[in-house]
């Protein structure tokens, strides 16, 4: 039997590579004109990078984690020998916890220094049950930026993620951006005791997993599909009224910023995002799809604690991650039409085999004047040179038969106005490009 590629992952062909290259370049264009940079960092980090960064009792960590484990280091285990934090290994499953330790790692915010803007691409793995728009493998584009508190930095986040959905198609109407803040060390616990209190009294309605949640992350019933849990959970305190004054101020001004850029948002008290590491600002892109439970295309927020909680110096920090496939899907619902796989300037075709040396040369001619060109190499009728240039969509073709050959010609045709014109070997390079 064949073996396909495992559940939860996809090959990506070569439309849609194209397309994703396309879409890293219009990130990088949008988010560069706000001064941020690329950086890469592995795809495999020590677990404990993710245990301390993002929480242990998180989904993400708890359950949805790959690690691997070396073949002598699974050996050692099975022999029942401790293996050391150094030889566990993770597949990561969200790109923030990466960057920070670089910047850790690299000191790319020594003290005074201006704020370090990182933008990053690639894959995160995820052990979830795979379903339209979740997998286990997917894409995701984000930026971090470390070294600011101020709230317009939280502010042109946002907004220069809505800019980069809108250039890649998606329309305004389609999003929905809900905003919130989930406060800090100082007034965050006396909320999740609230919250905490509040699900104690209507304890018998939970679900078992929000029951779970209780003792480890309570703020995660927020997020229960559940309808009765919903319910209670509607119920509950609200983060806002439960702000210090400077988590309060400050999200007063971050919503002041977005109001100054005209971006339509909406407060949402219960949205609270599944990574332990967020302080403060946290804010979601959705867009309307009523088939789907997997709505968000992107997201992110502020978090102040995590340079510290991964062993750096205190360092505020702030960033988000969109999902290229849920993007994709939203844009092609919307009908913005993705670039098709082929660019073909000139397609040689050779009447018969005699020309397929002076074919192989005027493609290679082509190619060193920076055109994109192919030839027949299956020996096909000149009808099926046509039909295959037509798949290519070639701009023009370049037919070489015995007359042709005799005369050091190519007979050029234009494949939109099926134009044709005889053109010396030598100038057909110069003259398409
Ligand atoms: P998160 O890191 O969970 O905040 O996710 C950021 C974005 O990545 C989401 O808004 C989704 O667009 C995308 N995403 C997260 N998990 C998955 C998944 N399992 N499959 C596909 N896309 C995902």
């Amino acid at each position: 039997m064949a073996i396909n590629a495992p559940e939860g992952t996809y090959d990506m062909l070569p439309d849609r590579k194209l397309f994703w290259e396309q879409f890293k370049r219009a990130a990088q264009e949008v988010f560069g004109t706000y001064g941020y940079l690329p950086i890469e960092t592995p795809v495999i980090e020590r677990t404990e990078l993710f245990v301390r960064g993002i929480g242990e009792a998180t989904d993400v960590v708890s359950k949805e984690m790959y690690t691997a484990i070396s073949g002598g280091n699974l050996a050692k285990l099975l022999n029942g020998e401790k293996l050391s934090s150094k030889s566990r290994l993770s597949l990561r499953p969200e790109g923030t916890a990466g960057t920070v330790r670089a910047c850790v790692q690299h000191d790319l915010v020594p003290q005074g220094a201006p704020p370090a803007k990182l933008m990053y691409a690639g894959q995160m793995f995820r052990a979830e049950r795979p379903q339209q728009g979740r997998q286990r493998e997917f894409n995701q584009v984000g930026i971090e930026c470390l070294g600011a508190e101020d709230p317009t930095i939280d502010a042109e986040g946002i907004i220069m993620l809505m800019r980069f959905f809108t250039s890649v198609g998606i329309p305004d109407d389609a999003m929905t951006l809900l905003v919130n803040s989930m406060g800090c060390e100082k007034c965050r616990p006396a909320y999740r005791e609230a919250v905490l209190a509040h699900m104690r009294q209507h304890e018998e309605g939970l679900c078992d997993t929000c029951k779970e949640r209780m003792k480890l992350n309570p703020l995660r019933a927020f997020d229960c599909k559940n309808e009765a849990c919903a319910q209670i959970m509607d119920g509950a305190p609200k983060i806002s009224d439960h702000l210090c004054d400077e988590c309060a101020e400050h999200h007063a001004k971050v919503r002041g910023y977005l109001d100054l850029a005209n971006v339509r948002y909406q407060e949402d008290p219960r949205l609270v995002r599944g990574l332990d590491y967020y302080t403060r600002t946290v804010f979601e892109v959705q867009v309307a799809d009523s088939d789907k439970a997997q709505n968000a295309i992107g997201g992110g927020g502020r978090y102040d604690k995590l340079a510290e909680e991964i062993g750096g110096r205190p360092t505020p920090g702030f960033g988000f991650a969109l999902g290229f496939e849920r993007c994709a899907d939203a844009i092609a619902k919307a009908g913005v039409e993705l670039p098709t796989a082929q660019r073909c300037d000139l397609f040689v075709a050779c009447v018969e085999d005699a020309a397929r040396t002076d074919a192989f040369q005027l493609a290679q001619a082509c190619r060193d004047a920076g055109l994109t060109c192919q030839m027949d190499h299956q020996h096909r009728s000149l009808k099926s040179q046509f039909k295959l240039a037509d798949k290519l969509h070639a701009r023009y073709v370049a037919v070489l038969g015995p007359d042709e050959l005799a005369e050091g010609v190519a007979n050029l045709r234009d494949m939109e106005t099926h134009e044709e014109q005889r053109i010396a070997l030598a100038e057909v390079p110069g003259a398409l490009s």
